[in-house]
């Protein structure tokens, strides 16, 4: 199932699928069925190697050359002949630097003095430390023989001529500027940057700045997306907060989708109220929304409207942010053209306080992992875990991820958590 039309069946008929319940959909589910429907952005983009930073790769990326592109010594000593090795006094007949190299040829009984990163001089093979010598004059006494071919970085040890170094698909981080620079790569093929609109919805969003009545709230959520979004490295067009409106909705909607790849909305996709945003999706695209089993951010809504991916997050602050970086964080690294994204990396650590949960949805708790008095790295919730309560992330350095079988949990249980330092 890849094609739009069984993503508008599915919208249309829920139930022609078995053992799909829109009501009851589990968190690995939900996320399968949006990650058939995602197809890459395809227009390719020349960039200069810095400005590839975030972005993904178009072309695979071959090694020119080997790297390095001679052999060389690991370490500060002495440069000697493989049939040397045994022989305890050796003449210096000179010096190599890193960048200026010995022009000479070594003999029988002859060494170089040799700096990290110097090219082996003709006639060598191994280097002997300079911590293992005494200098004698002219002359060095070894006191440990070295092992042939010892302390020497051989060429194309790092990367073979023609090697494939980086895969088409392969999100650019620092180590890769650095890798494609040490291959003298001075332009990058990568995708284009993704377009993402966002608008939050609701009769209540104020916007910050403005002044705050009785039953109004600020909008925080814009905020919240355009730091993630940012993180990510998307193109961002806000488009406000948005009144629950009808004809204010539905002509914010067309108009994001026609200018992005994917619009986000926050807020009033809550299954069964009488509700706008609902009829317009139903209206206008191609939407599934779901009870997601899990807290926060039960209803969710996905799906696509016109050429736009659509992702529906609820309206609660906390539930936007579990969302986001349960589902909309890994499609939207797919249509960058990543090939793999990877979820956030999961691991256990002990908490050290009691947890009260109900089987039968994940939670995702805002979790502080801290190191105890012995160094120890373990973890606690960061107090009252309400959907509403941004305190509680923003605490937060990982969510602490208890799966549907999991019931309450006394203090000292170990538990899976998501670590969010430097993502978030
Ligand atoms: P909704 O999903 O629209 O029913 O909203 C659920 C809760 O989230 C309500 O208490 C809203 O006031 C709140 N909420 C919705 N959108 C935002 C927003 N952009 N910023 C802050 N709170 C919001
Ligand atoms: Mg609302």
């Amino acid at each position: 199932m890849t094609s739009d039309t069984s993503l508008q069946n599915l919208a249309n008929n829920p139930s022609c699928m078995d053992d799909y319940d829109p009501n009851a959909m589990h968190v690995a589910k939900a996320r399968e069925f949006i990650w058939q429907f995602l197809n890459p952005v395809s227009t390719v983009e020349t960039l200069a190697l810095r400005d590839s930073l975030g972005r993904v790769l178009a072309t695979d990326i071959t090694s020119p050359a080997n790297v390095p592109n001679y052999d060389n010594s690991a370490m500060d000593g002495y440069a000697l002949k493989g049939s040397d090795i045994a022989t305890s006094r050796l003449k210096v007949i000179g010096t190599a630097f890193a960048g200026r190299a010995f022009d000479g040829t070594v003999h029988d009984g002859e060494c170089v003095r040799i700096m990290t990163g110097a090219a082996m001089p003709a006639g060598t093979d191994t280097v002997v430390v300079q911590e293992r010598t005494v200098a004698d004059g002219e002359f060095i006494n070894i006191s440990e023989a070295p092992k042939p071919q010892a302390n020497v970085r051989y060429a194309g040890e790092d990367l073979k001529l023609g090697q494939t170094v980086l895969a088409q698909g392969h999100l650019m981080r620092p180590a890769d500027l650095g890798l494609i620079a040490s291959l003298g790569i001075a332009e990058v093929q990568a995708y284009r940057k993704l377009k993402v609109a966002f608008f939050s919805t609701g009769d209540e969003l104020v916007s910050i700045g403005q002044p705050l009545s009785i039953g109004q709230v600020y909008d925080s959520n814009r905020y919240t997306l355009f730091g993630m979004l940012t993180r990510l490295g998307v193109e961002i067009i806000d488009m406000g907060a948005i009144a629950d409106d009808p004809i204010l909705l539905e002509a914010t909607l067309l108009n994001a989708a026609q200018q992005a790849d994917v619009v986000i909305t926050s807020g009033g996709v809550s299954v069964g109220e009488a509700d706008y945003m609902k009829q317009l999706l139903t209206k206008h695209g191609q939407v599934m929304f779901w009870k997601v089993s899990m807290k926060p951010g039960r209803p969710l809504a996905y799906g696509k409207v016109g050429n736009a991916h659509y992702f529906g997050l609820p309206g609660n602050p906390v539930a936007v942010m579990v969302t986001f970086y349960q589902f909309v964080r890994d499609a939207l690294l797919r249509l960058m053209g990543q090939s793999t994204p990877v979820p956030l990396p999961m691991f256990q650590v002990q908490c050290t306080q009691a947890i009260k949960k109900l089987t039968g949805r994940t939670e995702f708790q805002r979790g502080l992992l801290f190191t105890d008095a012995d160094g120890v790295w373990r973890v606690k919730p960061t107090g009252a875990q309400g959907s509403a309560l941004l305190s509680s992330m923003s605490l937060a350095n990982c969510f602490i991820v208890l799966d549907d079988t999991v019931g309450n949990l006394e203090a000292g249980a170990t538990v899976q958590v998501q670590v969010l330092d430097g993502i978030i």
